[in-house]
C-alpha cells in the first residue's frame, strides 16, 4: 500500500495508473475508521482496479471549532486497518497541503445546502465542496463513495459533480450500524458510556417509525418521533423532518413519492449525530 502525503507524488502515481488503464475508485474520509467506512472500501475495491483511500480532517468543513479540536484521530491504526483491506493507496495530507492558501470559494447549491444540515450547520456543506472537489481535481477518479448516513451530503456531492462536468460516478453506499441499530460514526468514540447506551434510541425510533407510518400521518409521525426521543434527558432533537429524497424537501403527504426519508440530527450530551431511515 502507497502512503502520500504530498499531492504531486499522489498525481504522479494516479497517472501512471491511468496510462496503464487501471480504474481508480476513490473513499474520502476523515479517518478514525469504522466499518462503515470499511463498507465503502470494500463495496470501492469490488468495482475498481485501485482502491484510494483519503484521511484528512478539513477544517473547512467544520462550524465548531471544539469539534475539530476534539474530533477523533488515528491515522496509524486507519493505515494498519486500509492494508488489511486492500486499500492500495492513501492520500494523507496536512493541512497545509491541501490548503496552501486561504480558500475562498463559495459554491451554489440552491436550496439544497441550506436546509437540514445546511440550516443548523452554516457553511458546513461549502466546506465540503472545497475539500472534495480539490480532492477530485488531485485525482479524477472513475468512482467515488459516500455513506448514505450523510445523505444530503451525497445529493450535494451529486449537485457538485454535475453542475462541475466531473465524469465521476458517484456511488451511494448504505448504512452500517452497531449491533443494536446505532449508526457508526467516528464521533461515536466520543459518548461516554451512559450516552451511548441512550443513543441507541434515536435508531430505535426512527425504526418504530417505519412500523407505525401506515398509522398516521406525516405531520403526526414526525411529532411522534420528536415527542419520544426529547421524553429521554440524555437526548435533544435539533430536527427530524420527512423529506422528498430527490431535493431533501419536506412532504405533506406520504403519497407525494415513492422515495420517502425520514432524516434526523439529535445531541447526546455534547455530541451531535445524525441518521436517517427510507420509508417503504
Ligand atoms: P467521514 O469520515 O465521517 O467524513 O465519512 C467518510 C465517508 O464514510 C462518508 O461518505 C460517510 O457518509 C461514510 N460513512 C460514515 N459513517 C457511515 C456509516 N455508518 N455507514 C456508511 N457509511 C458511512
Amino acid at each position: 500500500m502507497d502512503i502520500f502525503r504530498n499531492k504531486a507524488e499522489l498525481q504522479n502515481k494516479i497517472t501512471q495508473l491511468k496510462q496503464n488503464n487501471y480504474s481508480i475508485g476513490f473513499v474520502p474520509t476523515m479517518g478514525a475508521l469504522h466499518e462503515g467506512h470499511i463498507s465503502l472500501v470494500r463495496c470501492c475495491n469490488k468495482e475498481n482496479d485501485i482502491t484510494l483511500v483519503s484521511i484528512f480532517v478539513n477544517p473547512a468543513q467544520f462550524n465548531d471549532r471544539e469539534d475539530y479540536e476534539k474530533y477523533p484521530r488515528d491515522v496509524q491504526k486507519d493505515i494498519d486497518w486500509l492494508k488489511e483491506f486492500n486499500c492500495d493507496i492513501v492520500f494523507n495530507p496536512s493541512e497545509t497541503e491541501m490548503y496552501p492558501e486561504p480558500d475562498n470559494r463559495t459554491f451554489d447549491f440552491g436550496d439544497l445546502d441550506k436546509i437540514l444540515e445546511g440550516y443548523y450547520r452554516p457553511g458546513h456543506f461549502n466546506g465540503v465542496a472545497k475539500v472534495v472537489s480539490k480532492l477530485f481535481d488531485y485525482v479524477h477518479p472513475h468512482k467515488a463513495y459516500f455513506g448514505e448516513k450523510d445523505f444530503q451530503q451525497l445529493a450535494v456531492i451529486r449537485q457538485l459533480t454535475k453542475e462541475e462536468n466531473m465524469e465521476i460516478e458517484i456511488v451511494g453506499c448504505p448504512i452500517v450500524r452497531e449491533e443494536d441499530g446505532l449508526a457508526m460514526s467516528s464521533r461515536n468514540k466520543r459518548l461516554n458510556s451512559e450516552e451511548r447506551k441512550n443513543a441507541v434510541e434515536i435508531s430505535r425510533f426512527l425504526f418504530e417509525s417505519r412500523e407505525k407510518k401506515d398509522e398516521m400521518n406525516v405531520e403526526g409521525l414526525k411529532n411522534w418521533v420528536k415527542d419520544q426521543l426529547n421524553k429521554n434527558v440524555y437526548i435533544n432533537v435539533e430536527y427530524f423532518d420527512i423529506v422528498n429524497e430527490k431535493d431533501l424537501k419536506p412532504v405533506h403527504s406520504w403519497s407525494e413519492s415513492k422515495d420517502i426519508r425520514g432524516v434526523i440530527a439529535a445531541w447526546v450530551g455534547n455530541i451531535r449525530l445524525i441518521d436517517n431511515i427510507k420509508y417503504e
